[in-house]
């Protein structure tokens, strides 16, 4: 009867292929950009998918044309044993790359076991080398720690790393052409991606708000010669660059300045159990009442998809466009997944 399962396909003719998984709301940073520094409410522990609940709803969209799985969060690694989750996922037939997302803190010790129960890739999230900086722009956080977990991964062959750079205004552009020069000696890909206005108040992202034009430019400034890369492993939107002899790259993702819309293919389930169709929208659709009925959960899926908007319309944010044609999302990153 496999011929009879729908394809996850949309409005506008996306097929999709991908869906991130947040699996916890919660998390040990508080970076400036993503949670408010106290008064954060996190779901009850009963409301959050189990890992059971997860792999089923996995099983499923698999057989619907989901072959790439990302784990996210909140913060990933904070729920526990998150690799029994990554070795659940792994035994799904049709599923072919297994990615985390994480701020790196806890992965060190972890890697290793990581990459033994079946995750492909990571993503780590590093918005600045200087320790008292980042130290600032996470609350908290100690970037030795994230440092020793990229050098775990180059160790246990989870690599080429990326390594996340939300890029904000005179924050850190100023660490624009040390982010580049990372990549001339190590098998990095590092990856600028524009502060997104998802979840709070326009005022701070309208402050630090930096389009990544500034990217290429500052590779100007630094006469540096760049070829375009078509080769990164799951690249999705980024646009991709590497300097002449380095071993690695960097790409930049532009979500508000050039939304990449028209070849969106991925999904997003909550870690509270709502598949969201866009991450900028307020559209989401409860899964957990439908684990253990195939045919409803397909269903649900489809009927997500048919209120996927063709553009998620950020860039509006920017220009004070009140002409917004959907309700955006009230949700943070870290209760999305990013
Ligand atoms: N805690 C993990 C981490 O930080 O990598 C995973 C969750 S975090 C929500 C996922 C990604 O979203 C991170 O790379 C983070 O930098 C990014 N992010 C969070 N808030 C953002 C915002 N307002 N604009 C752009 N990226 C954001
Ligand atoms: Fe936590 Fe990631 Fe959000 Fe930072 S970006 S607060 S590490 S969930």
């Amino acid at each position: 009867m496999t011929g009879s399962i729908p394809r996850l396909v949309d409005n506008f003719g996306r097929q999709h292929h991908y869906l991130r998984i947040s699996v916890t709301d919660r998390c040990n940073l508080r970076c400036i950009y993503c949670m408010p520094e106290e008064g954060m409410e996190f779901e009850p522990s009963d409301k959050i998918l189990t890992y059971e609940e997860i792999a089923e709803v996995v099983r499923v969209v698999a057989g619907m044309g989901i072959s790439k799985i990302r784990l996210t969060g909140g913060e990933p690694l904070v729920r526990k044993e998150l690799e029994k989750l990554v070795a659940m996922i792994a035994s799904i037939p049709g599923i072919e790359d297994i990615s985390l997302t994480t701020n790196g803190i806890f992965l060190a010790p972890r890697a290793e076991r990581l990459k033994e129960a079946g995750l492909t890739r990571v993503n780590i999230s590093m918005d600045s080398l200087q320790a008292d900086r980042f130290k600032m722009i996470t609350r908290g956080g100690d970037v030795r720690k994230v440092l020793d977990s990229i050098d775990a991964c180059v160790k246990v062959g989870l690599s080429p790393i990326k390594l996340n750079v939300v890029l904000m205004k005179g924050l850190n552009d100023d660490e624009i052409a040390d982010f580049i020069a990372l990549t001339q000696e190590r098998d990095i890909h590092v990856r600028f991606i524009e502060y997104m206005p998802i979840g709070h108040s326009d005022t701070q992202w309208k402050n630090l708000y930096l389009p990544l034009n500034r990217v290429m430019e500052v590779c100007a400034e630094q006469q540096w010669e760049y070829a375009s890369v078509t080769t990164i492993q799951g690249n999705g939107p980024s646009e991709n660059y590497r300097l002449n002899g380095a071993i690695g790259s960097f790409g930049l993702i532009h979500p508000v300045s050039e939304h990449f819309c028209q070849t969106c293919n991925r999904l997003r389930l909550t870690a509270d159990g709502y598949i969201k169709p866009c991450l900028a929208w307020t559209e989401q659709f409860q899964v957990r009442s439908v684990v253990g009925n195939d045919e409803a959960m397909r269903q649900l899926f489809l009927d997500a998809l048919g209120t996927k908007p063709e553009n998620h319309e950020m860039s509006k944010f920017l220009q004070g466009d009140e002409e917004i044609s959907h309700t955006p999302t009230a949700r943070r990153m870290s209760q999305i997944g990013g």
